[in-house]
C-alpha cells in the first residue's frame, strides 16, 4: 500500500512538473511574441487602461442613477407622509362639517339654547389648533351659528367662491377654497372647507364652513428637510399655491400654474420628473401625490445639484484617480514597448554581428552554415540545383611576407568586395570561410552556370591588378573549386563543400588562377 501511495505521489509530482513546464513554455512563447511585436505591450496596456476607465465610468454613471433613485424614493416617502397627514386632518374636519350640516338642518338642534346648540354643532375636532373657525351661514351669506363669537352682524359672505359654488351646484359635496384673507380672524390667510346646507325641499339653505389656517400647511412643510435649494409645496389643482417652503416670492404666484412642469402634475394621481424651475432656474426632482379626496397636490422637490453633490464629489475623486492610474499604466506600457523595441533592435544587431566577419563584412562560417542549410532545404523543396564555390587567394603567404599583414588585410577586403559585388541574386551567399578562403553558394545554378560565374569572378580579381610581386603572375589571383548538387538526390550540404574543396585542390595543383568544376575532377582531369 505505501508503495502504491509513493507511485501515486511520484506520478502526481511528474504530472505537475510537466504542467509547469508546459506553462513555462507558454509563458516563454508569450514573452517572445512580446519581444517580436513590442507595440503589443503598449496596445494591450492601453486597451486594459481604456477598459478599466470605461468600467469605472459606467459604475460611476450607475451610481448617479442610484443616487437619483434613492432621492426619489426618499421624496416619495415624504410626500406620502405629508399627504396622509393632510388627508387625515381634512377627513376629520369633513366629519365635523357634516355634523354642522345635519345639526343646522335639524329644527330641534336649532331650537336648543345657544350654548347647548354650540356643543352639539361643533365637536372636538373643530377646536384643533389648525382650525381657524367653524360656522354656518344662511342663504344670504350671513353667519347664523359659529364656534367662536365674533363681530359679524353686518358681514355678508355671499361673494366667497365657496358660497357661489354651493349656491349654484347642489352636488358640489366637500369644497376646498383657495387661500383668502379672513375678514373674521384679523386678516389671517385661510382655506375654507365647506358643504352645502339643503332646505327640506332641497333648495339652497346656506353653507357650513370650517376655515383652516394656512399656517397649518406652513408648519407641516417647515418640518420637511429638502436641503438649501430644494422646495416642498402644497398646491391646488388649479395652480394656486397653498404653502411653499421656501416661501414663494411675491411675484411668483403666477409662475406655478403656467409652469410646463405643473401640467405634468395637474392630472396625475402621483408621479415624478426632473425639471428646471421657471421661478429660480434650479433643476429639481419633483415627486408629487394628490391628497386623496381633495384638489390638493403635495410635492417634494430636492435640487438635483444637492442630490448629486456626494456622488459628484466621489466621482471626481474616483474619476481622477482612474484617469491618473490609467494614464500612468498607458505611459508605463508604452515605455515598456519602447524598451522592448530597443532591446529587439539591439538583439537583432548583435545577431547580425555574430554572423558577420569583422574584416570583410561578409557572412562568417556560423552564418554560412545556417544560410546554406536554409538554401539547401529550399532547393530540395523546389527541386533545383545548388552550386558552391570554394575560393582561395593564390600565394597569399607571399603577399603578406612582401607587403605586410596590414596590406594583406586590405587586399583580402578588396577580393571580398569583388566577390560580393559579383553574387547579387537573392539567395546567393558569400562567406569568408577562414584566412584567405571564401565560399560562394549559388542557389539554382547548375554546373555550367556556376563555372561561368567562377570564371568571370576569377577574371575580375585578376583585373583588380593588385600587385603581388613575389608571385609568378605578379598580381593577386584566385583559384576556385566548384561543386554542384541536386539536394533531392544528395543528402548532404557538407559533401557539396568537400567536393568544391577537392576541385579547389585540383585548381591549385594545376597551376592556380583557375576555376575547376568537380565534374572535371571526377572525369579524371587531375
Ligand atoms: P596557395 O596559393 O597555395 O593558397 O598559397 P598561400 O600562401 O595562399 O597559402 P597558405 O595557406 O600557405 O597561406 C595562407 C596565408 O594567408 C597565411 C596567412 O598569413 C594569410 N592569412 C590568413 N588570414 C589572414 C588575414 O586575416 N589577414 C592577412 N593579412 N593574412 C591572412
Ligand atoms: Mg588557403
Ligand atoms: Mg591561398
Amino acid at each position: 500500500m505505501p508503495d502504491r501511495l509513493n507511485v501515486v505521489r511520484k506520478t502526481g509530482r511528474m504530472v505537475s512538473r510537466r504542467l509547469m513546464r508546459r506553462n513555462t513554455t507558454a509563458a516563454v512563447r508569450f514573452a517572445e511574441a512580446f519581444s517580436r511585436f513590442p507595440a503589443l505591450a503598449g496596445l494591450i496596456g492601453t486597451t486594459i487602461a481604456i477598459s478599466m476607465a470605461v468600467l469605472s465610468f459606467a459604475a460611476l454613471w450607475q451610481g448617479r442613477a442610484q443616487a437619483l433613485q434613492n432621492a426619489h424614493q426618499a421624496a416619495a416617502n415624504l410626500v406620502a407622509t405629508l399627504s396622509a397627514d393632510i388627508a387625515r386632518n381634512i377627513e376629520s374636519s369633513d366629519l365635523s362639517l357634516r355634523t354642522i350640516v345635519s345639526g343646522v338642518q335639524n329644527p330641534t338642534v336649532m331650537a336648543l339654547p345657544p350654548d347647548l346648540r354650540k356643543l352639539v354643532l361643533f365637536d372636538g375636532a373643530t377646536s384643533m389648533n389648525y382650525v381657524g373657525g367653524a360656522f354656518a351661514m344662511n342663504r344670504e351669506g350671513r353667519i347664523v351659528v359659529e364656534r367662536d363669537p365674533s363681530e359679524h352682524a353686518d358681514l355678508l359672505f355671499n361673494d366667497r367662491d365657496y358660497f357661489k359654488v354651493h349656491a349654484e351646484h347642489p352636488d358640489a359635496g366637500l369644497f376646498i377654497s383657495g387661500p383668502y384673507v379672513s375678514r373674521l380672524r384679523k386678516g389671517m390667510t385661510s382655506l375654507a372647507m365647506s358643504r352645502r346646507i339643503d332646505a327640506p325641499d332641497g333648495a339652497f339653505a346656506g353653507v357650513a364652513v370650517i376655515a383652516l389656517n394656512v399656517s397649518y400647511f406652513r408648519n407641516l412643510l417647515s418640518r420637511v428637510n429638502v436641503g438649501r435649494l430644494g422646495s416642498v409645496f402644497i398646491v391646488q389643482q388649479d395652480g394656486v399655491m397653498i404653502a411653499r417652503k421656501p416661501a414663494l416670492p411675491s411675484d411668483g404666484a403666477g409662475y406655478v400654474a403656467k409652469s410646463p412642469s405643473f401640467a405634468m402634475m395637474k392630472d396625475a394621481p402621483s408621479g415624478s420628473y426632473i425639471s428646471r424651475s421657471p421661478l429660480d432656474g434650479v433643476r429639481r426632482l419633483y415627486t408629487f401625490q394628490r391628497v386623496p379626496g381633495t384638489q390638493l397636490i403635495a410635492a417634494v422637490a430636492p435640487a438635483e445639484d444637492e442630490v448629486l453633490a456626494a456622488w459628484r464629489e466621489r466621482s471626481i475623486v474616483i474619476g481622477g484617480l482612474t484617469m491618473m492610474f490609467g494614464s500612468g499604466f498607458v505611459v508605463i506600457s508604452w515605455l515598456l514597448a519602447i524598451s522592448l523595441r530597443s532591446r529587439a533592435i539591439a538583439q537583432e544587431k548583435l545577431q547580425r554581428l555574430a554572423g558577420t566577419d569583422s574584416l570583410t563584412g561578409l557572412c562568417n562560417r556560423r552564418a554560412l552554415d545556417r544560410r546554406l542549410d536554409e538554401e539547401w532545404r529550399r532547393a530540395r523543396r523546389a527541386d533545383h540545383p545548388l552550386s558552391a564555390l570554394f575560393v582561395d587567394v593564390d600565394y597569399f603567404k607571399l603577399y603578406n611576407d612582401t607587403y605586410g599583414h596590414a596590406m594583406g588585410d586590405d587586399a583580402l577586403v578588396a577580393v571580398a568586395d569583388c566577390i560580393q559585388n559579383s553574387a547579387k541574386r537573392p539567395g546567393d551567399i558569400v562567406a569568408r570561410y577562414g584566412g584567405e578562403e571564401f565560399v560562394v553558394v549559388l542557389p539554382g545554378a547548375a554546373a555550367s552556370g556556376a563555372l561561368t560565374f567562377a570564371e568571370r569572378l576569377r577574371v575580375k580579381v585578376e583585373e583588380l591588378a593588385i600587385p603581388n610581386s613575389a608571385a609568378p603572375r605578379r598580381v593577386l589571383t584566385i583559384s576556385i573549386g566548384i561543386a554542384t548538387a541536386s539536394p533531392r538526390q544528395t543528402d548532404d550540404a557538407l559533401k557539396l563543400l568537400n567536393n568544391a574543396d577537392a576541385a579547389l585542390y585540383l585548381a591549385k595543383r594545376t597551376g592556380r588562377n583557375r576555376a575547376i568544376h568537380e565534374d572535371s575532377v571526377a572525369g579524371g582531369d587531375a
